[in-house]
């Protein structure tokens, strides 16, 4: 019989990974809590034309790589609906955010979601099918402010701390301004007049980009392309004095809160609901797929879901790639438990699950052997799990005090249970 393996571009997390994983959750939401975010959780299947809608037909991600099926219908006469496991967040956010009515608070809505998401990419390292994104939107009509600078800028500030608390070094963050939703109008006209005469040079992909989507040609790595992609209208031309002004206020915010930025007037993303700001950061260390995050304003896209005005900001981590440049930065060693509990014979191992019990209790971490092993089975296993092993024979239950040894320091001494924890929790914190 052929072995059952995870599915193409999907992954299992194990320990001591999973602890990395937990640690950059922690990081998270602790950090976004400074900025008064709170949580939000959707549900993992939409229907279909969420995202088609607010992602765009026309992109990458809802062209061709949304998983989508036929859910069965509930009666004969009804029509099947259309799901799609979510390829990303935000419409799903903006999409819960006119269900609830959250515009009609006058506030500002600032939520943060951790969660898979999914794509049919062609998987690589740093790309998968099934990927976690670590996200936040902040949204509201705009007498509450959404549409001020201030409010990208402070994204962004949040972004570099976040980064930086992680201990993440070397990122870089890049910049432009897509401008208006008029001004995308006018420019896609540009460039699709000047795509015109040289698109048959270009690579199948970029061809085909040229008709259905000209943005997109501006963001592919086809290195044969990149000299006509170069030569191509800049967006920073076309874009309206109110849509110059806001890109210039959003620098001139990070400038004074000292968050290093770089302009690429090339950056327009993958997805159409983008307006004015958009931006990524990226890593050195992680190769091809070197974007740790991305994001943008998209003022237009409550409206496009068929909701108030309301416009918006927010961004997605790849929590993936933040995981990989972490293992990078650091060798990381397995977790040690504080105690190994080797009880001596097998009708000890009841007692033994009691101390366990007791001393998980007092917040220790704990592994139980089995009164079956050997002495020298119990000292082999509990080297390689816990710092410390406590021995469980008759004696020790009918006297109450207990042998306990280091394995680091090999030193062995008596302790009474009473004091046991407290002996185990002192070393545990050192
Ligand atoms: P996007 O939703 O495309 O703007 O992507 C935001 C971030 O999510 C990217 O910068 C990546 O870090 C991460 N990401 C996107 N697609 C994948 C994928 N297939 N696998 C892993 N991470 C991804």
């Amino acid at each position: 019989m052929s072995i059952l393996k995870a599915v193409r571009g999907t992954r299992d997390s194990l320990p001591p990974e999973t602890e990395l994983w937990n640690h950059v959750e922690a990081t998270t939401r602790r950090v976004f809590a400074r900025y008064n975010f709170g949580e939000i959780r959707t549900p993992i299947f939409e229907d279909t034309s969420l995202f088609a809608r607010g992602v765009g037909e026309e992109t990458d991600i809802v062209s061709k790589e949304m998983y989508t099926w036929e859910d069965r219908a509930r009666a004969q006469s009804e029509k099947a609906q259309s799901l799609t496991l979510r390829p990303e967040n935000t419409a799903g956010v903006v999409r819960a955010y006119i269900e609830h009515k959250l515009g009609e608070t006058g506030l500002l809505q600032k939520l943060y979601y951790i969660g898979p998401q999914f794509r049919r990419e062609r998987p690589q390292k740093g790309r998968y099918r099934q990927f976690w994104q670590i996200g936040a939107e902040v949204i509201g009509p705009s007498s509450a402010g959404s549409e001020s600078p201030l409010r990208d800028a402070e994204v962004l500030e949040m972004l570099a701390a976040f980064l930086d608390e992680l201990g993440i070094e070397d990122w870089r963050l890049e910049i432009n301004s897509v401008g208006s939703a008029a001004d995308r109008v006018r420019y896609v006209a540009a460039l699709r007049e000047a795509l015109a005469p040289v698109k048959d040079r270009m690579c199948e992909d970029n061809q085909r980009r040229a008709e259905t989507n000209p943005l997109r040609v501006l963001d592919s790595k086809d290195e044969n392309d990149q000299e006509i992609i170069n030569g191509l209208p800049k967006i920073a031309d076309y874009l309206d004095e109110d849509s110059k002004a806001h890109f210039a206020a959003v620098l001139a915010a990070l400038d004074a809160c000292g968050v290093k930025y770089d302009v690429n007037p090339r950056l327009v993303r993958g997805l159409d609901y983008y307006t004015r700001t958009t931006f990524e950061f990226t890593h050195g260390g992680l190769g091809a797929q070197n974007a740790l995050l991305g994001g943008g304003r998209y003022d237009g896209l409550s409206e496009a879901l068929g909701g108030p005005k309301a416009p918006g900001i927010g961004f997605a981590i790849g929590e993936d790639r933040l995981i990989l440049t972490l293992q990078a930065q650091t060798e990381q060693a397995a977790t040690l438990a504080d105690a190994f509990i080797a009880p001596l014979s097998v009708d000890l191992n009841p007692a033994a699950l009691e101390l366990a019990r007791e001393l998980r209790r007092t917040d220790l971490r704990v592994e139980l052997g089995d009164g079956g092993f050997r002495l020298k089975k119990s000292f082999e296993i509990g080297n390689k799990l816990a710092r410390k092993i406590v021995l469980l024979g008759q004696d020790e239950m009918q006297s109450g005090i207990l042998t306990v040894k280091d394995f680091a320091s090999g030193v062995q001494v008596k302790v009474a249970r009473g004091d046991l924890a407290q002996a185990l929790l002192v070393t545990a914190n050192n």
